[in-house]
Order: structure tokens, then sequence, then C-alpha cells
């Protein structure tokens, strides 16, 4: 009976997803239709392409990173493994657009994982968890977040930080001292929500002011998107924040 109604609860989750998928291409043909003929000369493309998102499954045997296609409508992100899935309108993930609470460009504390030369092509999209639906549903409660274990959680008034060395110009937001050095970077704490950096001492003396963003991280995920190219990671963020819901 158990087993009976997981079966029937993936085989929604399977179908909504095929929904979705078939939703977002009746809206670009509808889109497309319509820019035809206000426009004939001009009929410009839905924002779709090749991506990378984090490889859960099996970093050293499979790599870091792991490509999608991925479609863009005005309701959802769509990604697929493969170009094909997209015709068979078989998602691996689908993103709610009006559960995205951010897409920024995304810093070395971000992705403290990925390689540095990667950072200028990543971006970072910060959603509700409720706004995710997955193909392979055991998945769903593997965070997608690229906290390092062992950057063990470093809490206070509402930042979440995390240790970080500054080889880079950097100021820090509580004193005017330098906040990195070339060779020898004092240790240094970054917020991986909104973004205040500054000397970790100030942590321990409680010289902080509390953090900015203020939803609850507790219900977000974070993914992370590698673009192939800087150029391709501003077209991206630019675009999905013009789409992102006012709040
Ligand atoms: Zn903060
Ligand atoms: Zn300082």
């Amino acid at each position: 009976m158990k087993k009976a109604l997981a079966d029937e609860s993936a085989r929604c989750n399977e179908l909504q997803m095929a929904l979705d998928s078939k939703d977002s291409d009746i809206e670009m043909l509808g889109n497309q239709l319509q820019e035809a003929q206000l426009n004939p000369t001009n009929v410009e493309n839905r924002l779709q392409g090749w991506l990378s998102i984090p490889n859960k499954s099996n970093i050293k045997r499979d790599g870091y990173w792991k490509r999608q296609f991925v479609t863009v409508s005005k309701k959802k992100i769509i990604f697929y493994d493969l170009e094909q899935d997209k015709n068979a309108s078989n998602p691996s993930m689908v993103l709610d657009v009006d559960k995205l609470f951010h897409v920024r460009p995304v810093t070395q504390a971000d992705a403290i994982r990925a390689k540095p030369e990667d950072i200028p092509s990543t971006f970072q999209v910060l959603y509700a968890s409720e706004g995710e639906s997955r193909r392979d549903l055991t998945k769903v409660s593997n965070l997608v977040t690229d906290t390092d274990a062992t950057a063990a959680e470093l809490k206070s008034k509402g930042h979440e930080f995390v240790n970080i060395m500054y080889h880079l110009p950097t100021n820090c937001e509580v004193c005017p001292k330098p906040l990195w050095h070339m060779f020898k970077p004092p240790p240094a704490i970054e917020c991986q929500r909104c973004r205040t950096k500054c000397h970790r001492e100030h942590l321990e003396q409680g010289h902080i002011t509390p953090c900015r963003v203020n939803f609850d991280i507790n219900s977000a995920k974070d993914l992370l998107i590698k673009a192939q190219t800087p150029e391709d990671q501003k077209m991206w963020v630019t675009t999905l924040t013009k789409n992102l819901p006012s709040r």
C-alpha cells in the first residue's frame, strides 16, 4: 500500500513536470506567433541554451559540473539532461519563476568548491524549496547547496558566514583596516546571504549589524549554474532578473 502510494506520487510528479514542459512550449509558440505577426522580420527566440549545474551524484567520477539544456518561460525554468528530452517533454528539474528570490553572479564565498576560473561564468539562483520539482524524487532531500561541511556555520544576527581569505583588494565593512593581503590575508568572513564582508574578529567582538536579507534561508535552496562564458553569464543573470517576481 505504501509502495503503491509512493509510485502514484512519483507518477503524478512526472506528469506535472511533463505538463510544465509542454506549457512552456505552448507559451513559446504563442510568443513566436505574436512576435511574427507584429514584427515579421525579427522572430526572437525565447531564452534557452546549455548551462551546467553541480553534479551531486559522483563528483570524483563525473566531474563537478553536469551539462543541462535549459529553457525559460514566464513561469518556469526547465532543465533537461539532453536536448532530445525537451522534445519528449521529459525535464530533469523544473523551477517556478515566481518562487525565485534572486539571481546573481557568484563570488568566491558562494562557490567555495568550484574552480576559481569558473567563478566569472557562474551565477546563483536562490529559490523557495517548494518551487522545485525533480524527476528523481529520491534526490529531493539532497540539498543543492555548495556549502562545505567543514566550513562550519558561523551564524550570527541572521547572517550565514563562511570563512574566507581575500587575496585581492577588499574592504572590511566594520573597520578601515585592509581585509586582504596578496600573500598572507587576515582571517575574514563573508555572509552568503547579504555578502557582508569583515574581519573574523568582529564576529567574536559582536560588532556586526543584522543581516539585511529577510527571507527565510531555511526554506530556501540555492543552485549554482555555470554559463559557457562570462558574457553568457551576464546575459542569463540580466534576463532572469527581469523575470523575478517583485517583492
Ligand atoms: Zn548577512
Ligand atoms: Zn575589520
